[in-house]
């Protein structure tokens, strides 16, 4: 991905705001935006030259939690409103986050349509097996059996095996982290942003309020960074054997990537030889002629 040219000299600072977190003590949400203003800071990408979207759920309570051009949106609705701004504008780097709830319920169509369109943006998913910002529902991701705000009784419903389900889609990139490992997760997002298509990253993240049962401490032991393992990121079969095997230990890094498909924009017909944008070529038109005819 190009990155624009006047970002040079750009630190975590820039992405500093007033605004206070309002998270819980603990909540794997601090992880997460350190990290992702550290990958941005560290790419040399200015606040002014990204675009940071944000789903409903905690996590989205980040929006004004960081200095940028940001946008939060419907509940389960944050990849389609990421995409249609990065075609719009392709030169600008997206990011979009999403919460475990909305990504694998309310917005589980947008999920896998955006595998198949391989938009070119990011994708963090903020997994806390729980809707927490609702305070403790259960969800797809919430261990079976689990005794939730919702489901006194322990979730009925079996676990998604969302990994599973992730390569079924003919991923292009997937990687997974834990909201403890700053320094991972900030690797992860450089390499994401820098993708050729739709960049998928699960961070596995400690809710305290909610969620006792994958906990950081849980985490933190049974996390494995396949990053001296030798492990051939180009290889579907064992990426995705490792992604669902999280019987002993859970594989976290860059699992999956290949570069050789083209993106969606790329196969966009109308745009190719184009030499302009989307936004370049907005222009103000008068609606008062359109309107007559509604009076
Ligand atoms: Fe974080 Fe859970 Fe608190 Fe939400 S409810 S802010 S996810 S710890
Ligand atoms: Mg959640």
């Amino acid at each position: 991905m190009k990155i624009p040219l006047d970002s040079k000299g750009v630190s975590m600072h820039d992405y500093y705001t007033e605004t206070q977190c309002s998270w819980c003590d603990g909540c794997g949400d601090y992880g997460v935006w350190t990290a992702t203003k550290r990958a941005l800071a560290e790419l040399g990408i200015a606040p002014h030259n990204v675009l940071l979207c944000y789903d409903v759920g905690c996590n989205g309570n980040g929006a004004d939690k960081i200095n940028a051009y940001t946008v939060h949106g419907l509940h389960g609705r944050v990849i389609s409103l990421a995409a249609g701004a990065k075609l719009a504008n392709p030169e600008l780097p997206v990011m979009a986050f999403g919460g475990d709830g909305a990504s694998f319920s309310e917005g589980v169509g947008h999920f896998v349509h955006a595998f198949r369109s391989n938009y070119p943006i990011t994708f963090v998913l903020h997994n806390n097996a729980n809707y927490g910002l609702t305070t403790g529902q259960s969800s797809s991701l919430t261990w079976q059996d689990q005794a939730m705000n919702t489901a006194p009784n322990g979730m009925p419903e079996h676990t998604l095996n969302s990994m599973d389900f992730v390569f079924s889609l003919e991923p292009t990139f997937v990687a997974r982290g834990f909201s403890g490992n700053i320094d991972q997760m900030t690797e992860i997002f450089k390499a994401a942003i820098q993708h050729r298509g739709f960049a998928f990253v699960d961070i596995l993240q400690a809710c305290p309020t909610y969620n006792k049962f994958a906990t950081h401490d849980y985490l933190l032991e049974k996390c494995h960074d396949i990053s001296g393992d030798g492990h051939d990121t180009s290889d579907f079969a064992a990426a995705r054997a490792l992604a669902v095997d999280t019987s002993e230990r859970i594989a976290t890094g860059i699992l999956y990537q290949r570069e050789d498909l083209p993106d969606f924009y790329e196969r966009l017909v109308p745009r190719q030889g184009k030499k302009t944008t989307a936004v370049d070529e907005v222009e103000i038109q008068s609606v008062k002629g359109l309107c007559k005819d509604f009076i």
